[in-house]
C-alpha cells in the first residue's frame, strides 16, 4: 500500500500531526488484536484536525465494514483488505469528495503483490519478511482468517525470487518467509512440496542471505522432505514454527485441526534428530469450548513433556462467521486466565533452564538497534518481533552478523559480550 501511495505521488511523513490523510492498517484475526485496533484510530480520531482523513484499511475493515464505522465515527472510509490495491484511487476519492464516508469491500479472491506491480515484502534494518502466500484453504473452527481471506493464494516462485533479488541487492541479512500455513506453499499451483522446492530455488538464487527463516508451519504437512532439506542448506535456519493449538485429540477434534497426537510427536522428534539445535516453536489456545480441566491438564502435561524453546498461548475468543462461534463458549474467563498463567509459568521456567544452557557459547548475533549504552540483538533461534533478545551493554553499529559471546541468562532474553578477537 505504501510503495502505490508513494507512486501516486503521496509523501510519507513521520509524525501523524503533519499527515493529510491516515490510514490504520487493523486486525481482525482475535479480541485482543481488534481492541488495539480500535485504540489506536481512538487515539488518531481525538486530534483529528478538520482537513485530516482518517481510513482504516486490513482485515477487520474486511471483516466488519459498517461496525468499524459505527465504533469510529470520526473515519472517513474503510478499505478491506482484498481491496488494498485500490488505497490510491480511495485516497483520491476522499480528497475530491462531498464528505460522504466511503466503503471499499469486495469479496474477490486476494490480489498478490506482483499483480499491482509491487513487492511482497517489508524491510526493517537487515531484516525483511517475504510474503509467499496469503488466504488460507484450511477450516479451524476458531479462526476468522479463512472468512477474512479467502482461500490459500501462492505468490508464484519468480515474484518470490525476485522479491529476494531485491533483498540480496539492499544488504538484507534475514529473510522470515510469511504465508497464514507455509507448508500449503505451491498447493493451489500445482507444485508437489512447494514449499521445500521455494527453499532450494532460494538458496540457489541468494546464496549470499545467511539467514532464510520459515514461520508458521501446519502440523501433518511437516514432511521429511521438507526436513531434509532445511538440515541440507545452513542458510535455512534450524528454527521450526509449528502453531499446534492444544494437544488433547478431543479438543483438537472439536478444533477441526488434526488430532492424531502421536504423529505429532513422531515429527517433532523426527526434527529434532535431524536439525541439531533446532529452536521449535508453537502456540497453544486455552479455554476452547468445552475444554475440560482433564483436557486442559493434557496440554499443560504436553508442554512440559515436549519443552518447546519458544511457546505462545493465547485465551480463547469467539470470532464471528467462525464454526465455533456457534458452541457455547462456556469455559468462564477467570478459568481460561488461569490456564493460560499456568501455560506461561510453566514454559517461563523451561526458556529459563533452556537460555542458561547457552552461557558461556558462542553465536552469530545479528545486531539491530543501539542507544543508551546498549546494542540489541537475535540469534537464529529468536523470530523478530515474537522471541527473544540478546542484550549487549555497549554500543556497536548494527544492521550485521556479529559473534556474541553468552555471558548471562534471563527468562526470555540473553546478555551477551561482543567477541572482538
Ligand atoms: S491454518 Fe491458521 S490461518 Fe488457516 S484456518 Fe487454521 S488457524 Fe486459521
Amino acid at each position: 500500500m505504501a510503495i502505490l501511495l508513494q507512486r501516486a505521488g503521496y509523501r510519507q511523513v513521520g509524525i501523524p500531526q503533519f499527515a493529510d490523510v491516515l490510514i490504520v492498517n487493523t486486525c481482525g484475526f482475535i479480541a485482543q488484536a481488534r481492541g488495539e485496533s480500535l485504540e489506536m484510530l481512538e487515539s488518531l480520531a481525538a486530534s483529528l484536525r478538520p482537513h485530516q482523513r482518517l481510513i482504516a484499511a486490513g482485515c477487520w475493515a474486511q471483516r466488519e465494514p459498517e461496525a468499524l464505522l459505527s465504533w469510529a465515527p470520526e473515519l472517513d472510509a474503510v478499505i478491506g483488505t482484498r481491496s488494498w490495491h485500490r488505497l490510491p484511487q480511495l485516497v483520491q476519492a476522499l480528497s475530491e469528495g462531498t464528505g460522504e464516508r466511503l466503503v471499499v469491500t469486495e469479496s474477490r479472491n486476494m490480489v498478490m503483490p506482483e499483480d499491482a506491480g509491487v513487492s511482497g515484502y517489508a524491510r526493517f534494518g537487515a531484516s525483511a519478511f517475504l510474503k509467499i502466500a496469503d488466504g488460507c484453504s484450511r477450516q479451524c473452527a476458531f479462526c476468522a482468517i479463512p472468512a477474512i481471506k479467502g482461500p490459500t493464494m501462492s505468490r508464484s516462485l519468480s515474484g518470490i525470487l525476485d522479491d529476494a533479488r531485491q533483498l540480496r541487492d539492499a544488504g538484507i541479512l534475514e529473510i522470515n518467509l510469511i504465508a497464514q500455513d507455509s507448508t500449503y506453499y505451491g498447493h493451489d499451483l500445482g507444485m508437489q512440496d512447494g514449499l521445500a522446492r521455494l527453499l532450494e530455488e532460494l538458496v540457489a538464487t541468494v546464496p549470499e542471505i545467511p539467514w532464510i527463516r520459515v514461520l508458521y508451519m501446519f502440523p501433518g504437512y511437516v514432511t521429511p522432505r521438507l526436513v531434509d532439506v532445511m538440515a541440507a542448506y545452513d542458510q535455512l535456519i534450524p528454527y521450526v514454527d509449528i502453531p499446534l493449538q492444544h494437544a488433547h485429540p478431543d479438543v483438537l477434534r472439536r478444533m477441526r485441526r488434526p488430532a492424531d497426537v502421536d504423529a505429532v510427536r513422531k515429527t517433532l522428534d523426527f526434527v529434532r534428530a535431524r536439525l541439531p539445535g533446532v529452536a521449535l516453536r508453537t502456540t497453544m489456545i486455552v479455554g476452547f469450548p468445552g475444554e475440560t480441566d482433564a483436557e486442559f491438564a493434557t496440554l499443560e502435561a504436553f508442554v512440559r513433556e515436549q519443552r518447546f524453546d519458544r511457546l505462545g498461548a493465547f485465551t480463547y475468543s469467539h470470532e464471528l462467521g467462525t464454526p465455533a462461534g456457534a458452541l457455547d463458549d462456556n469455559v468462564p474467563d477467570d478459568v481460561k486466565q488461569e490456564r493460560l498463567d499456568i501455560l506461561m509459568v510453566a514454559q517461563q521456567d523451561i526458556s529459563f533452564e533452556k537460555n542458561r544452557a547457552f552461557v558461556g557459547k558462542r553465536l552469530p548475533v545479528l545486531l539491530e538497534g543501539m542507544g543508551k549504552g546498549l546494542t540489541i540483538g537475535r540469534t537464529y533461534r529468536d523470530a523478530p518481533e515474537i522471541d527473544g533478545l540478546v542484550l549487549i551493554y555497549e554500543e556497536v553499529p548494527v544492521d550485521r552478523m556479529a559473534e556474541v559471546v553468552i555471558v548471562d541468562a534471563l527468562e526470555y532474553d540473553l546478555i551477551g559480550r561482543l567477541e572482538t578477537s
